[in-house]
């Protein structure tokens, strides 16, 4: 694993452990949107800095048990983010289709797949665990 955007502190002379930094907001959607590309994950709609800003989205709501962990976020445009409210990834991707948008299923699917192994690897997260699964099952069906 490579603990993709995460930076070390500077080690204090004979440190062995390297510290992991929380990054910021700013920091974690420059991750985000490297991973995944600068699109709303729910209307491929161009993601930018300054007509369509991105904004983070929670692939598992966090009222579900999501953790706050940047497997768990992804970027979508301020209006399908504001619409989607709590719903969950599955039954939200297909009201967007409902609605005419282009969801990135793709990339919705490897996220909760990243997010399963994320969990997997730190463990805990139990509330979570089968929301995934369910999750992922609707989406693969589609
Ligand atoms: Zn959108």
């Amino acid at each position: 694993m490579g603990g993709v955007g995460r930076r070390l502190e500077a080690l204090p002379c004979g440190s062995v452990e390297p510290r992991p930094r929380q990054m910021n907001r700013r920091e974690r959607m420059q991750v985000i949107l490297e991973r995944d590309g600068p699109y709303c994950v729910w209307c491929s709609a161009p993601l930018d800095s300054s007509l369509n800003q991105p904004t983070t989205e929670h692939l598992v709501p966090r009222i579900k048990g999501g953790p706050s962990w940047v497997e768990n976020e992804l970027a979508a445009c301020r209006r399908c983010n504001n619409e989607r409210g709590h719903q969950g990834p599955a039954g939200w991707l297909q009201d967007c289709v409902g609605m005419g948008r282009t969801p990135r299923t793709h990339v919705v699917i490897s996220a909760l797949e990243r997010l399963q192994a994320a969990i997997v690897e730190r463990g805990g997260q139990r509330r979570a665990r089968p929301y995934i699964d369910s999750q992922l099952r609707r989406l693969r069906k589609m």
